[in-house]
């Protein structure tokens, strides 16, 4: 569907433009005499429009767009939550800014990338990290890669990884990357991963372990954790943690002390960088003592003299990354962290589950709720059941013209008709009180109303797509 708002280039006109700058009156270079011919355009269609209908133009653009800022974005296992303005100004400091990664007196940045490392090993328990992956993703292909070299250095064929089929997509696929072949495993009727079938997937002998996300992504904390994990180690596996979403664990559980080995950690959702739409993001490894040789490089360590760089060593996986990582995204997370310190950390965690039972105590009364349990900080609803035959997909788009984003919706696939809320810790309760009224009423109008739903979203600039059309037809530019 085309936009109703014209392009820039459609809005400009002839005629004198009233000019808010005085007239230049110094001499010019005519870039026609010091250009070759062949680099000259002579039809350069710049619009010449006047500079309040330019601010207009980029201002009403800029109000389509719907953000964190914007309202409540309640998107299952992203973690959209409110980041506080203050991470962004220390990011903008000009010692940090101005910068070069190759200039010498970086002392201090080092000390920065070196304590964030700390940091963040209190809070999982892991002994080395790297803070070089530039994403979740990426951070599960570094870890898996570590996990490839340490079997490899031990001469030992391991080629498997056992994967549940409530992981995030990225796990089979980060695995697959790595050159292992994926052995799903069936969550029970709990959500959770079901030991004896554990036991049997590891009687193979070429597993070279588990990715676990744990809560996993239907919330759930599964309490078997450690006997998981030890049913890993003792076939000679290891176990690699995903805690993109670590907000529920902040403070009260680490990974290190369910028994895992690996463990990424996504900056940009639990540590205070705005993400969606492809920015830059940072998803730091931490490991255990065993495995920090294998970390990337260059890798820091403290010395008598300082921060500096650790030999070369014949283990490591190598580079992964350009320099540092994003620098700008591990500020961030070094400012969100020692603002909040241990107690402020926990206090996010608790939150966030708080926040998350509430919602899903109140919306359990009309919404179908698969696992029914106490959660953290997320939760499964689907659409079964739902009058009229009304889908996730007619409840997401209706959401949408109440000034809400939807929902994580059809994921995970172990739910069909999934609604995936996540509400974190930084929504109040009187925003969580409107996205119930906001649910009641879609329920109520499912009842009373299903075409309503059936062609919401109403209020949005782009209405709803035809979904068979695109798949078939797809226009990709105008
Ligand atoms: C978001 C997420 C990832 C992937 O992180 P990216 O930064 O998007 O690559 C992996 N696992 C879980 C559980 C996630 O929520």
């Amino acid at each position: 569907m085309k936009s109703n708002i014209p392009l820039i280039f459609e809005k400009g006109f002839d005629g004198e433009q009233q000019s808010f700058v005085p007239q230049m009156d110094v001499d010019m270079v005519d870039l026609n005499e010091i250009l070759p011919e062949n680099l000259q355009r002579k039809d350069l269609p710049i619009p010449n429009i006047p500079e309040v209908d330019i601010i207009r133009h980029f201002i009403n653009l800029s109000l389509r767009n719907y953000g964190v800022d914007t309202g409540i974005y309640p998107l299952g296992s992203c973690t959209m939550k409110y980041n506080p303005k203050v991470n962004e100004v220390v990011a903008k400091l000009p010692g940090f800014t101005f910068i070069h990664p190759l200039q010498e007196e970086s002392e201090g940045c080092l000390e920065l990338l070196y304590h964030l490392s700390k940091l963040l090993g209190e809070l999982t328990g892991m002994d080395g990290f790297t803070l070089q992956p530039a994403a979740g993703a990426h951070g599960e292909l570094v870890g898996l890669l570590i996990m490839k070299k340490y079997f490899e250095i031990k001469g030992l064929k391991k080629q498997k990884i056992i994967v549940p089929d409530s992981a995030h997509g990225t796990n089979p696929a980060s695995a697959k990357m790595a050159g292992f072949s994926i052995i799903e495993l069936k969550s029970n009727e709990h959500g959770e991963v079901p030991l004896d079938q554990l036991e049997f997937a590891m009687l193979e002998g070429d597993i070279a372990g588990i990715m676990l996300t744990n809560p996993n992504t239907l919330g759930i904390f599964d309490k078997q954790i450690k006997d998981i994990t030890r049913i890993v180690h003792d076939n000679g596996g290891l176990c690699y943690y995903d805690g993109a979403n670590l907000n529920p664990m902040l403070g009260i559980c680490r990974p290190r002390d369910m028994g895992f080995d690996i463990v990424h950690l996504n900056l940009h959702k639990t540590f205070s960088t705005p993400h969606g739409g492809g920015g830059p993001g940072s998803g730091p490894i931490g490991v255990v003592n065993e495995l920090i040789p294998f970390l990337p490089e260059p890798c820091l360590i403290s010395t008598k003299q300082g921060i500096a760089c650790r030999e070369k060593n014949d283990v490591s996986i190598g580079r992964i990354k350009a320099f540092w990582g994003n620098f700008g995204v591990i500020i961030r997370a070094y400012a969100y962290i020692l603002a909040l310190g241990a107690e402020g950390l926990k206090k996010v965690a608790q939150i966030a589950v708080l926040n998350a039972n509430y919602l899903k105590v109140q919306l359990q009364q009309k919404y179908y709720l698969p696992y029914n349990r106490v959660c953290q900080h997320e939760f499964v609803l689907s659409d079964q059941g739902m009058p009229n035959n009304v889908t996730t997909e007619d409840i997401a788009k209706r959401i949408l013209d109440f000034g809400i984003y939807a929902p994580t919706i059809y994921f995970p696939l172990i739910i069909p008709g999934a609604l995936m809320i996540e509400p974190t810790e930084t929504e109040s309760k009187q925003s969580l009180d409107y996205f119930v009224e906001v649910m009641n009423q879609i329920y109520d109008e499912a009842k009373s109303n299903s075409v309503l739903l059936r062609n919401a979203p109403h209020n949005t600039p782009v209405k709803r797509l035809d979904a068979v059309l695109a798949a078939r037809k797809p226009v990709l530019h105008d």
